[in-house]
Formats: C-alpha cells, structure tokens, sequence
C-alpha cells in the first residue's frame, strides 16, 4: 500500500507546506500543522473491503498514513485494539450499550504508542538524527520504544515526580532521561532549548505533524467495531488532545472514501477538576483556552496546563454537540476502584475518569439507555500501583 500524503496544512491560518521536511509548528502562525492526503485517488482501491487480510495494527490503514517507504513502517503491533463490552457497569448506570477501547494492549502499555509510532517513523523517514520529548510518562516510555525499533538517540525530559516504573522503562528502553523541577511545560522549555541548538528533533504533542496520524487511527478502528458506522458518544480523557482531534480529522476522511454516512458521535472531552482548562474555555464559549495555573490531579496524562491544539479540541467538541467535563480526583479514584472488580480491567486513572464523566451525564439525562457509548480506556493501571489502597 501507497501513502497518499500530499502537504501540510496549518489549522489555524489553512497556509500549505511541503510535507516531506522536517517541520514543527506553522511558521507563519505557530498553530499545529495537518497533514492532508490525495482521497480521491485513496478512494479508488482504499475501501473498507480491502482491509480483510491486513496486519492487524495500525499500518493497516497505510493509504492514509504519512510514511511513504514501507522500510521505515517500524512497529511492535500497535493499535488494532479490542472493543470491550461492559455489562456490569452499564447495567448500574441504566446503560444497555456501554463499550470500553481497551488501548493498555498497546506497546508500553498506552495509546501513546500510536502516536509516538508514527511521528518516529516519519521523522527516521526525513532524516531526523536524534528525537527529544517532554513527558508525563507514557509518551516518553513510547518514544523510547520506537526510537529503539528506529535506531534513533532518545532523549527524555520529565517531571521528577513521576512514578518511578517508568523512569525504568524509559532507562531500560535505552534512553537518555534527565528529571525536571517542575512539570511538564518546563520539561518542554529544554526541549525546546536543545531544538534551537540543533540536538534533536522535537516531537511533542500536536508540534509535529504525524502524532496526531496515529492517534486517528482510533476513529478508523471505530468504524470497524461498528460496521461501518461510529458509536453515538465517545468519552475522551484529553490531556494535550491528539486522540480527540485525530479521530474528528479520521471521521471526515472516512466520510471523503466513502467508508461512513454524515453522521458522527457525541465528542465528550474529560478532564481532572484540578487541570481542566478546555472545559472553562468550553463553558466560557471562547476559541482559545487560557493556560490553568497550579495544575495537580492523580491523572498525571491530564496534567497538560496549556495544549497548543486547543482550538481543535473545542471545534470537535462543538462541532458534535458534544461536551467538557471536569472530574474531580475522588470521584477518578472510586472510578479506577470500580472499574476492576466490574469488567476485570485495571485502568490508568486518565481511563477511570471517563467512567466518572459518563455518571454526570447520566444524571445529567444527557445520554439515552440504548445509546452506543464508548469510553476510552487509554491506558493500564500497571504503571499506578501508587494509586491503589
Ligand atoms: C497522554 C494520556 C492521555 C491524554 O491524551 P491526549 O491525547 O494527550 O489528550 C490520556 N490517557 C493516558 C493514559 C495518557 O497517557
Ligand atoms: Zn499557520
């Protein structure tokens, strides 16, 4: 199969790149770029018949995905995860259709994997000699992993109160970790510094273009649960936001090939109470978020005080009638207790929160008993034993 990748697209100012350099931001405006790919060609052999007999990870999508030599697709079987039905708690929520995306399957055990993937890929593709992160944990154990499947110099930057495990992973992947005072825009600050000093490639959330690519491949998986068409709400923990925008971006591509009707779900963005800028700047009915100021919450994926694609996630949470949540801590961790012993799955607390979003929508009345629900379980709780009492 054939990457039908084209140019880069700013979201914000719509100014068109080449897409085959290495590049950051908009240079223009500073706003993520998009990449955006030949569909009417696509279409004529990418149907959803043509996926029978493909890998089942995320390259099977590969017409629409950015890496054009097959030689640098590296991967370790990522996406491709399972819908999980969940007949326990969505009986005690009065729920007939409640599914959870088991993303722990992953590499390294999150949905970063999908990400990181692709953006490792594409920069081994462009020539990228070394690769930088600043991380919560997740992304940086999976860039650690690709960069290893790539051959490519990992560098870490983390908060130093990050549990210990993936300090380890990161460590024992063979990359280079250095721990920050402070949290992860400061860690993102010495990535930056290394950029303008030509050490690295940088490939933080949203500022390269290619995260975001894998992440959608969620959107394509969607689909395929479904038979064609997408569930009627999708609960999203967000942090920087690359799922939710990478499966609104999948949802239009698959209405261009044909694959899904007009139709799209409900895009229900959760964020901790203690770190929840998209939700005030949702309820405040503004395009831009302004950055949250303290942030803490136990779901260290949503400490992410200021996301550089903001905008996006407000479009896609406007665009389909969809809502912000915060959820306060607590109610994450009764969430992550519950959870186990109901469906036998032990989540990471970014994950157990949407269970805890799901509960202010049912009481809300802002869900329907026969509605198709998905939670995204984006991560394992291996990783947050901390967290268990
Ligand atoms: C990073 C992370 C999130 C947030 O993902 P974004 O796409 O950055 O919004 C959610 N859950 C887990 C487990 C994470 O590691
Ligand atoms: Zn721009």
């Amino acid at each position: 199969m054939k990457s039908y990748l084209t140019h880069l697209e700013c979201a914000w100012c719509h100014q068109t790149y080449d897409a085959d350099q290495l590049i950051n931001l908009c240079p223009d405006c500073g706003k993520p770029l998009l990449a955006r790919y030949d569909i009417d060609s696509a279409r004529q052999t990418f149907s959803r018949a043509s996926l029978g007999g493909r890998p089942a990870n995320l390259w099977r999508y590969g017409e629409m995905l950015p890496v054009r030599d097959p030689a640098y697709r590296y991967t370790l079987n990522e996406g491709y995860t399972p819908l999980i039905k969940l007949d326990r708690l969505g009986q005690a929520l009065g729920l007939t259709n409640l599914y959870a995306k088991d993303e722990s399957l992953n590499p390294t055990a999150s949905f970063k994997a999908r990400g990181l993937v692709m953006a490792v890929s594409r920069a081994a593709e462009l020539g990228a000699k070394a690769i930088a992160i600043p991380t919560a944990g997740n992304a940086g154990s999976a860039m650690a992993a690709y960069a290893a499947r790539a051959g490519l110099p990992a560098h870490i930057y983390t908060p130093q109160d990050v549990p210990s495990i993936f300090v380890a992973e990161m460590k024992a992947l063979g990359a280079q970790v250095t721990l920050v005072d402070g949290l992860i825009t400061d860690c993102a600050r010495y990535v930056r510094e290394g950029v303008e000093e030509g050490h690295w490639f940088d490939v933080s959330t949203l500022k390269e273009p290619y995260r975001v690519e894998g992440k959608k491949t969620m959107g394509y998986e969607l689909a395929e649960h479904f038979d064609g068409e997408l569930p009627d709400v999708v609960i999203y923990p967000t942090g920087g936001g690359t799922g939710i925008i990478g499966m609104w971006k999948a949802f239009d591509e698959m209405e261009q090939l044909g694959w899904i009707s007009a139709d799209r779900p409900r895009m229900i963005s959760v964020q901790s109470a203690g770190c929840a800028p998209i939700v005030r700047a949702y309820e405040q009915g503004v395009e831009l978020a302004e950055p949250w100021q303290n942030a803490k919450t136990i779901a260290d994926g949503l400490r992410v005080p200021a996301a550089v694609g903001d905008f996006l996630i407000l479009r896609a949470v406007r665009d389909s009638g969809g809502t912000a949540i915060a959820v306060p801590d607590e109610e994450t961790s009764a969430a992550l207790h519950e959870i186990g012993p109901a469906e036998g799955l032990f989540v990471a607390p970014e994950a157990a929160a949407t269970l805890a979003a799901l509960r202010q929508l049912v009481a809300d009345g802002l869900v329907q008993r026969d509605e198709r629900i998905v939670l995204f379980f984006t991560g394992s709780g291996l990783k947050y034993s901390h967290l268990i009492h």
